[in-house]
């Protein structure tokens, strides 16, 4: 959700429409397409929609500055981008549904040892993936230490009175950023415009979070690919049914900070318990949930915490997680049981892929 976001993603969903879509293209799907939250999105409707292309892709775009216009740090107008410059530690009121964003966001941050945090935003700017001026010098231990001190659970307050929502910071310096989900609200937002409109079969991307309904306009479940991290030309490295369920990937390998000096690179997930981005071994982790949301909320915090964590949790979460690691200059892919499902469905053409590679 932001203007450096990672271009992986973006082939994650055009690679699921080439999987989702090999072989003839029957004529009637309706596609919307565009640019949101300084990403891609593509949607695909099997069949009719309303007034056609035109109807589908305003449909799309009012749901996408719903969100922009609620959580967007990039567009200084918007309302999280507000509270966030409004340099005080008096109570702030806030709309109802940016309030309901923010809630959600904590109970996501709770299943994962805040590996997700909101109050990030200090450190992502510091880093140079926020809306400050991106960097080319590494931080000192003291900025790094300054930054940390405006992040954490206990960074700001949320409640409720009288019908009115509040948030209140601890330092008048801490920033909210809900980049990490909007992604996902904006497939959860487009499913839930396509379901009151009755449509039956679709695919809704938002970089790499998505939502599909039904089936392809071969009429076989949707197939999503996920990259290849270690592979320049975006190959797919393993096919996933998602079942009528929400899926996201999260990437440390596209979207980085690379220090001129040194020529070391960072990725843009940043741990909030040493107040730097990852750096490990795992390069991108794959959640299927509910939601887009969920899965959005998600992905990013147990990249942070790395496949074993991440796999850890996931088994005693019942979550379905997919990792992939680097290992001896090879992908390495692990994933949690209740992810099954979702690679059998696929089998066929993860058998092809495996004989490709
Ligand atoms: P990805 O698709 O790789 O998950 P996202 O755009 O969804 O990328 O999320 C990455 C963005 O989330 C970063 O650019 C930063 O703004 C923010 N972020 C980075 N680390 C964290 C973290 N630990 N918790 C919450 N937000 C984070
Ligand atoms: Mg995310």
């Amino acid at each position: 959700m932001n203007l450096n976001k990672t271009l992986s993603l973006i082939v994650i969903s055009a690679m699921a429409l080439a999987i989702s879509s090999c072989g003839k293209q029957p004529p009637q799907s309706t596609i919307a397409s565009g640019k949101t939250m300084g990403t891609f999105y593509r949607v695909q409707v099997v069949g009719g929609y309303k007034e056609g292309e035109q109807s589908l892709q305003s449909d799309c775009d009012k749901e996408f500055k719903k969100i922009t216009d609620a959580i967007s740090t990039f567009d200084k107008d918007a309302e999280l981008a507000l509270v966030d410059a409004d340099f005080t530690t008096d109570p702030i009121v806030i709309s109802p549904y940016l309030a309901d964003i923010i809630k959600r966001c904590r109970e996501q941050s709770d299943r994962i040892d805040y590996a997700m945090d909101i109050s990030v935003g200090p450190l992502v700017n510091l880093w140079g993936f926020g809306p400050s001026k991106r960097n080319s010098v590494t931080p000192s231990d003291d900025e790094i230490k300054k930054a940390m001190a405006l992040t954490g659970p206990d960074a700001y307050q949320i409640y409720e009175k009288d019908g009115a929502y509040y948030l209140q910071k601890k330092d008048p310096a801490v920033k909210l950023d809900l980049s990490t989900v909007g992604e996902g609200l904006g497939a959860d937002a487009v499913a839930k415009t396509l379901d009151e409109n009755k449509v039956q079969n679709y695919l809704a991307s938002v970089a790499g979070a998505s939502r599909s309904k039904g089936t392809n306009p071969k009429g076989d479940p949707w197939r999503i690919g996920i990259e290849d991290p270690t592979n320049p030309d975006h190959n797919v490295y393993q096919a996933v049914c998602p079942l009528g369920m929400a899926m996201s990937t999260a990437g440390s390998y596209r979207n980085y900070f690379k220090d001129a000096k040194t020529g070391r690179i960072f990725s843009h997930a940043i741990d909030p318990k040493t107040g730097r981005p990852v750096d490990h071994s795992t390069l991108s982790v794959t959640v299927i949930a509910k939601t887009a949301f969920e899965t959005d909320a998600l992905d990013t915090g147990l990249l942070v915490l790395g496949a074993d964590r991440a796999l850890k949790v996931a088994n005693q979460d019942n979550l379905a997680i997919f990792t992939i690691e680097m290992k001896q200059g090879k992908p390495y892919a692990r994933y949690s049981k209740a992810f099954s499902p979702y690679l059998k469905c696929a089998d066929k053409i993860n058998a092809k892929l495996e004989e490709s590679l």
